[in-house]
């Protein structure tokens, strides 16, 4: 006699995964495990009907920024409405614990500045009630969310909590320093963190225009926190670097996986000016790889530059707020990340929807508390 399946999804699109072509199927499901796919008999607890639709596994979403979002909203959309299951977040160093009190503004306006997340925004939802990284995990672990999300430790927060202005304005660590944060990195392992990032990009910059604290991080420092996550326990050492100077910050940071024996996953882009150096990146992993360090490059479907492009934001704007950077050159472009007023365009285009939950005094909306429009 056939079981009954907890849940049956009938007649859906299989995409499932292995590469090959759609086909139409049911699922069965039983104990949270897939236990049959084709045409399954038997009628399930629940059933769902899949006709017309797709039916894939969840994604996993290595790379995200939703360490705000997850303190205010339990619906971790976009990524929840287009199939991601599991989003990892925490990435690029930025992120909002550990953090004192009087640095709270400081990590909101990297965050602004690196992420494009307006700091309205996250003055008005975080309600930081941590300190600690295990704090903000104690305090995320009693919430609940409409997918899963597991949290990296950022450096930038890290280092600004130890060494204060000395680290927001990327002094060389001491060794006194080192031990601290290593300390803590350990203490973020035990605590869940399922790894550590930093960023070396002259990208990330904070919104009044400043460098990311980590930018120029010792190897060191790296080496010391890396070594004692992955003492602790298994984990990852996320970075991205600028593509300009991959060639000196690429061999360190694989120095420090050596050294360590700490997975790394490097966000690989490719380089306006050098469209082909990502092959030579690519190159030097590969070539780590094989000498049996674990490493993963995640690379995104459409690059940033996609957005640095659109012609609307090229012109520099007389309330741009980012310093001018020779390099963007000829137009005296502002189109960074850092241009207030580039960003502030979207913002405004959105109107005031009915409903709206944000403060009245707010111009912001469709943020994370916004109503529904309809
Ligand atoms: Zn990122």
């Amino acid at each position: 006699m056939t079981s009954t399946p907890d849940l049956v999804i009938r007649g859906g699109n299989i995409a499932d995964g292995k590469g090959g072509d759609l086909y139409e199927a049911d699922v069965a499901i039983t104990g949270g495990k897939i236990t049959e796919v084709g045409k399954v008999a038997a009628k399930g607890k629940e059933e769902i009907d899949a006709r017309g639709k797709l039916v894939a596994p969840g994604f996993v979403d290595v790379h995200t920024h939703y360490d705000g979002q997850v303190t205010w909203s339990q619906d971790i959309t976009p990524s929840s409405q287009n199939g991601v299951t599991t989003a990892i977040m925490g990435n690029c160093g930025v992120g909002f614990a550990p953090c004192r009190p009087s640095d709270h503004g400081r990590l909101i306006q990297l965050m602004e500045g690196v992420e494009d997340i307006p700091e309205p925004v996250l003055s008005a939802g975080i309600p930081w009630a941590w300190e600690s990284f295990p704090d903000y995990m104690e305090w995320l672990s009693k919430r609940s969310f409409d997918m899963d999300i597991g949290a990296q430790l950022p450096h930038a927060a890290l280092r600004v909590y130890v060494m204060g202005e000395r680290g927001a304005r990327r002094d060389p660590a001491t060794p006194e320093d080192n031990k601290q944060m290593a300390a803590l990195a350990g203490d973020a392992v035990r605590s869940g963190a399922l790894g550590f990032s930093t960023s070396r990009t002259l990208n990330h910059r904070t919104s009044t225009g400043d460098y990311t604290p980590t930018l120029k991080a010792g190897e060191d420092e790296l080496t010391a926190i890396a070594g004692a996550m992955h003492g602790v326990g298994r984990s990852v050492l996320q970075f991205v670097l600028d593509q300009s100077t991959v060639h000196e910050d690429l061999p360190m940071m694989l120095r420090v996986a050596e050294t360590t024996k700490c997975p790394i996953s490097f966000s690989v882009a490719q380089a306006d000016k050098a469209p082909r150096r990502w092959r030579q990146t690519m190159d030097t992993i590969n070539e780590a790889a094989a000498r049996g360090l674990s490493i993963t490059t995640p690379v995104s479907y459409t690059h940033l530059d996609v957005y640095k492009r659109q012609p609307s934001m090229r012109p520099r704007r007389a309330a741009c707020r980012s310093r001018p950077r020779s390099r963007r050159g000829r137009s005296g472009c502002c189109s960074g990340w850092n241009c207030r007023a580039t960003r502030s365009r979207p913002i405004r285009a959105i109107a005031r929807s009915p409903g709206c939950r944000w403060p009245s005094g707010s111009s912001i909306c469709a943020g994370p508390r916004c109503a529904p429009r309809s």
